[in-house]
């Protein structure tokens, strides 16, 4: 390595002499990649491919000791950095301009214990890793509906799933976590230690440290009743109204999120179902909805609960650019219905656009606003409006459907945001998103990352700030 160029927390560039990069290098057990380097494009590429961000170095860190160096590195540094899981968020938060990421994405090893019920990940997991082991012993816990997110990025933020009325959100399985802080501590954090900064990483993002190990509780699932409906969009309307109804009053042990979505077959009205009960027990629950219409493909059915899990992984691969626009419904109301609906069907966009309203309620609901970090306890439906497309010179006209799309439903949104869908949208969103706790996350931020180390995020400011 030679002289290196870095950017600071300040902003401003400085220059590390190469006895000072080849010495930080030397004690790490993973690769350090720059600019130039092979690997070092596949490792700056992040889900969203709007993301173009060049950063000074790359750490792909091997365990915990290489994480704690390269805390220690930018802490003594003054270096601008970013933490990187899975990759998937859509802000590109996981990588930075002219800094260093702290890259876990080889620290992806999961360990079960079918015996407690519980399973250990390393902080650079996915949900496909994990997964594939808890499956392993029939046994899953609530998590991400595409295999290649990152079980932290995810858990962080809260987590909602296919799982999530049943056993709650991935946040709510976490029984513990290893976190390295800014002042280079690797702290415990649960129930019995550390209890604030555990209250705080259930929905506080990345905003406290980095985590390099995680413990869930996990639970029997599989096989599931599981598939996917698809309506006409000339039916849309009365569909999504009967599955409002059904939706609000359905067992806990059902998920069903309807989807307005336009591909390349043209435009539809989809419902994944996941039902994690006895299958004969869903049979009988998810009949209703299967009769009505009926819909014109109905591949629900017994499956590995794993096969679920991969429903969207075709839909949803990297390399397209990505806008995102959320929010929680207040109601679901007629009105919603009709004018999110006419708004599809008089401009369907090509190639991708969905309108996906997701299900909650349940054991998502039986938490307190203010008994972890992610506050949005009550609504039974969140909507994400999500447009994907290919070619990065049509941002705009993609970027302005979007928009108009969320004006449409903006108006029956309550004014908090899921942080995890969250874009780049100002001070005032980020507040929505950790919404009622802001003020506590802000005092923990203080206690635990006074001088905003973590700052690569939907950042909290510490409370002396
Ligand atoms: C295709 C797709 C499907 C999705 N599906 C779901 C879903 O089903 N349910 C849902 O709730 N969300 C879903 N999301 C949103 C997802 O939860 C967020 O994008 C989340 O941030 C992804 O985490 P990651 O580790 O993959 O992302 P990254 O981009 O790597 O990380 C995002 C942020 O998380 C923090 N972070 C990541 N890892 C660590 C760590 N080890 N320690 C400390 N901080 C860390 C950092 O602040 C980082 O900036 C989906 C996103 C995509 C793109």
């Amino acid at each position: 390595m030679q002289d290196l160029r870095l950017t600071t927390l300040s902003g401003s560039t400085m220059v590390l002499p190469q006895s000072a990069v080849s010495g930080f290098c030397s004690r790490i057990c993973g690769d350090v990649l720059g600019p130039g380097e092979d690997d070092y494009d596949k490792a700056r590429s992040v889900f969203n491919a709007m993301i173009d961000r060049r950063p000074a170095l790359i750490v792909q860190c091997a365990g915990v000791e290489d994480v704690m160096a390269a805390v220690a590195f930018i802490r003594d540094h003054d270096l601008l950095a970013s933490i990187r899981g899975g990759g998937h968020g859509v802000t590109g938060h996981a990588v930075c301009d002219g800094g260093l990421v702290i890259d876990l994405s080889r620290m992806k090893n999961v360990r079960v214990d079918p015996a407690r019920r519980t399973a250990h990940a390393e902080g650079g997991a996915t949900w496909g890793d994990f997964d594939r082991e808890t499956q392993t012993f029939g046994l899953a816990s609530t998590g991400g509906i595409v295999p290649t997110t990152g079980i932290a990025g995810l858990t962080l933020g809260g987590g909602i799933g296919y799982l999530n009325r049943k056993y709650g959100l991935a946040c709510d399985n976490l029984i513990s976590a290893d976190v390295v802080t800014a002042d280079g501590r690797v702290l415990k954090a649960s129930a019995e230690d550390n209890a604030d900064l555990f209250w705080a990483l259930r929905g506080g993002g990345g905003n406290f440290g980095v985590l390099t190990s995680l413990e869930y509780r996990v639970h029997p699932v599989g096989p599931v009743l599981g598939g996917e409906l698809i309506f006409p969009l000339d039916r849309a309307k009365e569909t999504l109204r009967f599955y409002r109804d059904w939706s609000l009053t359905a067992a806990d042990e059902v998920r069903a999120d309807a989807t307005l979505l336009s591909s390349p077959e043209g435009p539809a009205l989809a419902i994944i179902v996941c039902y994690c009960g006895s299958i004969d027990d869903g049979e009988r629950v998810l009949r209703p909805l299967r009769q009505f219409g009926p819909p014109v493909v109905d591949t629900i059915g017994p499956s590995p609960y794993a096969r679920i899990q991969n429903l969207l992984t075709e839909v949803l691969a990297p390399g397209f650019c990505h806008y995102w626009k959320s929010g929680f419904f207040r109601s679901f109301s007629d009105d919603a219905i009709e004018r999110l609906v006419d708004f599809f069907a008089a401009d369907v966009p090509s190639p991708f656009a969905a309108v996906a309203i997701e299900h909650l309620g349940g054991a998502v609901a039986r938490v307190g606003e203010r008994d972890t970090a992610f506050s949005h306890r009550r609504a039974q439906h969140s909507c994400l409006v999500l447009r994907a497309w290919p070619d990065p010179a049509a941002s705009q006209d993609n970027i302005a459907w979007g928009r108009s799309c969320y004006g449409v439903v903006e108006p029956f949104l309550e004014q908090g945001v899921y942080v995890n869908y969250l874009g780049d949208e100002g001070e005032s969103r980020v507040r929505a998103a950790y919404g009622a706790n802001y003020e506590r996350l802000a005092a923990l931020k203080q206690k635990y990352d006074p001088t905003n180390c973590f700052r690569g995020n939907q950042n909290i400011k510490p409370s002396d700030k």
